[in-house]
């Protein structure tokens, strides 16, 4: 189905009973030249660009519940390449690109709004790394511009400027970040990949990889065995689980993030804002819900939900940078899980079993990644060779040291 404004117009008048459906729910057929696992933002952006740019005609997305029920639909919407690192920047400026084309690609209105990301730094030193990491923005091709206090004061008057603790010295602003409406961008890739061929295939879990002589022929699932010629795995917190059935112990770790709401307010913050003294970052959801998160709750776990005492350390951050939080009620709060790799950057890349790949270690940052990670993990398994941008992103350099650590944190999975 096409949407467009004449087709708005008619089901307007026809009491929208002329809608098709999204994507057709399908059976798995008995073979497909590629399965993607995983019915995420990365597998199904895999999934389109597989069948619109690399021409494969025959590919299945199988995802173990519902679309759009896994981190895709549980993120605070941000993106943004505001990078340090040569590894890192070019990529996501990808990403922000190809985000900035989105909704013409699908034809999904996924509310792309380029609202502005602004970091907050509160010493001198961190102004010299938020300098440093803004020249190397620009340097790599991405915008970022150096605001100080007066011109923060004009777009946000009501933050706390003069906290004797974490008084605000300035900011880094990247214009072309901002959020994309996260479930509709589930919905516009299936949608989308569907549309071109993509079978997809709900309440289908892959249980099992069948190989032989070190070269995958096919997936057992709940709903029966299914053979390929080639399989990606794109299951994000689920990664260490699911290679672990080919006995891969993966550098990841399972962590918890939570995602807090309040109530519907007027506008009030018109972009996304980091407070640097702590980690909290804020947005406003278009239907008037502050939007806001900060760190991971620490622990390994699988669970979707998250304790208590990082509810209130976020919401301290929250009124450290903007008390008026205070008076605002918390509508609802939840948990995805997080596949925090070692370094805090992600790995694509080809695993030891031929024709086997994998897309993970995506840490707390996959969404604003989606797009490039779909494109380039579509181009890895079509020709078996990695996309320039990923070239860094392997599975080998957590035996060859050659990190890609953007925080410096070292192998602390819960610190990136
Ligand atoms: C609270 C929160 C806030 C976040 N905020 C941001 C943000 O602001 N910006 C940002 O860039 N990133 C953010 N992220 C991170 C981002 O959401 C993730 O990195 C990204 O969505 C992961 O990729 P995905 O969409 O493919 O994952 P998912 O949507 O989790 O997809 C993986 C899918 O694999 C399926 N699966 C697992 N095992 C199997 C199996 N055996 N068989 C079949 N299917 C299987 C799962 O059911 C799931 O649907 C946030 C995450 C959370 C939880």
């Amino acid at each position: 189905m096409n949407y467009n404004f004449l087709k708005l117009l008619i089901e307007g008048l026809n009491n929208n009973k002329g809608w098709l459906k999204t994507w057709e729910n399908v059976n798995p057929k008995k073979y497909y030249d590629i399965i993607v696992i995983g019915g995420g933002g990365h597998g199904l952006a895999t999934a389109f660009y597989l069948a619109s740019e690399f021409k494969e005609m025959n590919v299945a997305v199988l995802e173990r519940g519902d679309i759009g029920l896994g981190n895709v639909g549980r993120n605070t919407t941000i993106i943004r390449s505001n990078y340090l690192l040569k590894e890192n920047i070019p990529f996501y400026e990808f990403s922000l690109k190809l985000w900035e084309g989105l909704e013409k690609s699908l034809n999904y209105n996924a509310m792309v709004s380029q609202r502005g990301v602004l970091n907050i730094f509160h010493t001198d030193y961190q102004r010299d790394t938020y300098t440093r990491r803004g020249n190397s923005m620009i340097l790599n091709g991405a915008d970022a511009e150096l605001l100080n206090v007066d011109e923060i004061k004009r777009m946000y008057p009501f933050f706390d400027y003069d906290n004797a603790r974490f008084p605000i010295k300035g900011g880094l602003l990247q214009r072309r970040g901002g959020t994309v409406r996260h479930d509709a961008v589930a919905w516009g890739y299936a949608h989308a990949a569907n549309k071109l061929g993509v079978d997809i295939i709900q309440n289908c879990e892959v249980i099992n990889f069948r190989i032989k002589k070190n070269k995958v022929e096919g997936v057992d699932t709940s709903k029966g065995y299914i053979s390929c010629k080639k399989v990606g795995c794109a299951v994000a917190g689920s990664s260490s689980i699911l290679l672990s059935k080919l006995n891969m112990q993966l550098p990841i770790e399972s962590h918890v993030l939570q995602a807090f709401v309040s109530e519907s307010l007027k506008p009030v913050i018109s972009g996304v804002v980091t407070f640097g003294a702590g980690h909290f970052y804020i947005s406003q959801s278009n239907k008037g819900g502050l939007v806001f998160g900060g760190d991971i709750d620490g622990y390994n776990s699988y669970a979707q939900r998250g304790n208590l005492a990082t509810l209130e350390d976020v919401c301290e951050s929250g009124m450290a940078l903007m008390p008026m939080l205070g008076n605002c009620r918390l509508l609802r709060t939840w948990g995805g899980t997080m596949d925090m790799s070692m370094d805090g950057s992600p790995i694509i890349d080809k695993i030891h079993i031929k024709n086997i790949f994998l897309n993970a270690g995506w840490c707390y940052g996959g969404f604003k990644a989606t797009p490039a990670s779909g494109w380039c993990f579509a181009h890895l398994i079509s020709n078996g060779k990695p996309h320039k941008l990923i070239s860094n992103y392997t599975l080998n350099r957590f035996y060859d040291g050659s990190i890609i650590d953007e925080k410096g944190q070292g192998a602390q999975p819960n610190l990136h």
